[in-house]
């Protein structure tokens, strides 16, 4: 199946005015290519095709054209070409639509890597012939990069990536689950089973905050400086890793088992903005958990909801009295009807119910 993803870029100064010109370069290319039909067919009663057009562009670029990738060009002589595809499908169809249009400027607003060009990093987009652009990820999907459009919305810049997956629906199991995510373990389902964080992460921890007091000690410019800094940078990368495959597997596991999953609704946008603050290592385990999980569960044609998180902990999973507990009170006692549970379980199970009653309310 195919994804679409998009992102939001932060072009510096020079690449948003890159950008822009080769917006307009594509923009006048995509008025003289339907100028060139529309002329060569009242002149020979024959319009040159989308072939005739890409072999044109090759050993007549002018100066602007040079400065954009070759195939972007050649994707505007098939935007012309699906323009009269469109055109003509009407006019068979009995309408009698409008003759496809020169566009002004502010009329064109987007351009696209229909192949090669562009690579997706983890918090940018490499484009070719602009540069690496920064840009917030929001997920990261596994699979095939096809195309990338780049487009301008309201002055903001944006790449919407085509992602081929190779997942595949599911099989129904027929059973649901809602997950806590913790500070104790890492989650809580529904079910009653806990996912512990992976040991390693607290020895990841100690090993980063030594390096980082070495680095943080040694003088600058110093020899030791330049060592103590790549030290730092490949516990950070093997955190990285440590990260990316545990969160993986566990979201892979309960995809498989549980056709509706429900979560916490945590503002994860949030989150990521403070990217760059000291955060916990499962701190940060869980907004990329979210993620994946979200994703995972939408190529497998399972359900996924966010709901929302007040009172979950609060709140009786049975009979639904609230009542306040400090964050050390590891365990549910209902005053009310007696149920006695574990903190986390017990917010799990109103996550779940709260995430039925979400979907039963959108069908
Ligand atoms: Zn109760």
């Amino acid at each position: 199946m195919t994804v679409a993803l998009k992102v939001r870029l932060y072009p510096t100064k020079a690449q948003r005015f890159l950008l822009e010109e080769m917006l307009e370069t594509c923009r006048r290319l995509y008025n003289n290519f339907l100028a060139q039909r529309k002329e060569t067919y009242e002149a020979t009663g024959k319009s040159p095709s989308k072939f005739d057009q890409i072999k044109s562009l090759t050993g007549t670029k002018n100066e602007w054209q040079l400065r954009v990738h070759s195939q972007v060009l050649q994707n505007v002589a098939t935007r012309v070409q699906l323009a009269f595809d469109g055109f003509f499908r009407r006019v068979k169809s009995g309408e009698t639509p409008g003759y496809p249009r020169f566009k002004g400027r502010g009329y064109y607003d987007s351009f696209t890597y229909p192949q090669s060009g562009f690579e997706l990093q983890e918090s940018a987009v490499k484009l070719s012939k602009i540069g690496v652009v920064n840009a917030i990820v929001h997920r990261q999907v596994e699979g095939k990069l096809k195309t990338c459009t780049l487009r301008r919305q309201n002055a903001k810049w944006f790449a919407c990536l085509v992602i081929e997956t190779e997942d595949q629906p599911l099989e129904p199991t027929g059973e649901s689950v809602g997950i806590d995510v913790g500070l104790e373990s890492f989650a809580t389902l529904s079910t009653g089973e806990k996912v512990e964080n992976p040991r390693l992460y607290r020895l990841d921890e100690k090993a980063l905050a030594k390096a980082q007091r070495r680095l943080s000690k040694a003088e600058k410019g110093a020899k030791a400086r330049r060592k103590a800094r790549k030290v730092v940078a490949r516990i950070h990368e093997r955190i990285r890793n440590r990260r990316h495959n545990f969160v993986h597997q566990t979201a892979r596991k309960i995809v498989n088992l549980f056709d509706m999953i429900a979560v916490e609704d945590l503002n994860v946008s949030a989150l990521q903005k403070n990217h760059c603050l000291a955060k916990s290592i499962p701190d940060a385990s869980w907004t990329m958990f979210r993620i994946v999980l979200a994703h995972k569960a939408e190529s497998a044609g399972r359900r996924f909801v966010a709901v929302n998180p007040a009172y979950t902990s609060q709140d009786c999973s049975r009979c639904g009295t609230r009542e306040k507990k400090t964050l050390s009170q590891r365990t549910h006692q209902c005053v009310h009807c007696g149920l006695v549970l574990d903190r986390d379980h017990n917010a799990a199970l109103n996550i779940l119910a709260l995430g039925t009653q979400c979907l039963q309310v959108d069908t």
